[in-house]
């Protein structure tokens, strides 16, 4: 590992960060897990709380694929057996080029991968999926990403997600409204309806958003109970855990 610039995307990558930690989202809850934190993402959502650490680009460290492999390899022998990797960021597709030589050597370790993205690159993940075992899925409307919605991409990546386990989750802010609920209520129901679908109450420093909360309770959870089978409330819990 060295921070000079990467200059070859295929063998060399971007990382933030790699540590070893619990799970704080979504229905693998509290797992351990090693997080591989990648740099950059395609996106840029107004509640992301890593966006300063994206911005600061000259703080990435380059690694090779032995290099991170090797990382990895002494968390699992100095902190004891991990449920799974979680590829994190950032957006851990936008550097595919870097997976398609990574992934192959992580499975052949015998490790579970965790893929966490933002759903919106699905030819990217086509050609990853044979690596990928559980794969966690924002669904971003407009009013997360600031700009337009990515239903379509959201289906397309969905379609092709499905091969394995997948859950999809949605950050709710006071913006989001029940009718772009409506709309990601619908790609899933059209896919699987027993996709798992989790509501995600936007964070707050200390705890979570009670009005995102309660607009979760009351009017969102029912729209989305009417098509799907398999609906949740869970809540980012690193902030309250006192974890990262
Ligand atoms: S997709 Fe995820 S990592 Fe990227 S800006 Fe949005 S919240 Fe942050």
């Amino acid at each position: 590992m060295n921070k000079s610039k990467i200059n070859d995307r295929a063998t060399t990558t971007e990382i933030i960060e790699i540590f070893s930690s619990l799970q704080g989202e979504g229905p693998h809850l509290g797992q351990k897990q090693i997080f591989v934190r990648f740099g950059r993402c395609n996106m840029h959502c107004h509640y992301c709380d890593e966006l300063e650490k994206m911005a600061a680009v000259d703080k990435f460290k380059i690694y090779s694929v032995e290099a991170l492999l090797s990382e990895i390899n002494v968390f699992e022998k100095e902190k004891g057996q991990h449920h799974s990797v979680s590829l994190t960021g950032g957006e851990p597709l936008f550097y595919t080029p870097f997976l398609l030589n990574f992934l192959p050597k992580l499975k052949e370790q015998g490790l579970t991968t965790y893929l966490e993205t933002n759903g919106t690159l699905p030819r990217e993940l086509a050609s990853v999926i044979k690596w990928c075992d559980i794969i966690a899925m924002d669904m971003k409307p407009a009013s997360s990403s600031g700009d337009r919605d990515f239903m379509a991409s959201h289906s397309e990546f969905l379609k092709i997600a499905i091969q394995k386990e997948v859950f999809v989750k949605i950050v709710v802010t006071p913006e989001t409204s029940k009718n772009e609920i409506e709309q990601c209520v619908e790609v899933v129901a059209n896919i699987n309806p027993k996709i798992p679908f989790i509501f995600q109450p936007l964070s707050e420093n200390i705890g979570i958003s009670q009005k995102a909360l309660h607009y979760i309770e009351q009017q969102l959870f029912p729209i989305a109970s009417q098509r799907l089978v398999d609906v949740r409330v869970i809540p980012q819990m690193h902030k309250i855990w006192g974890v990262r």
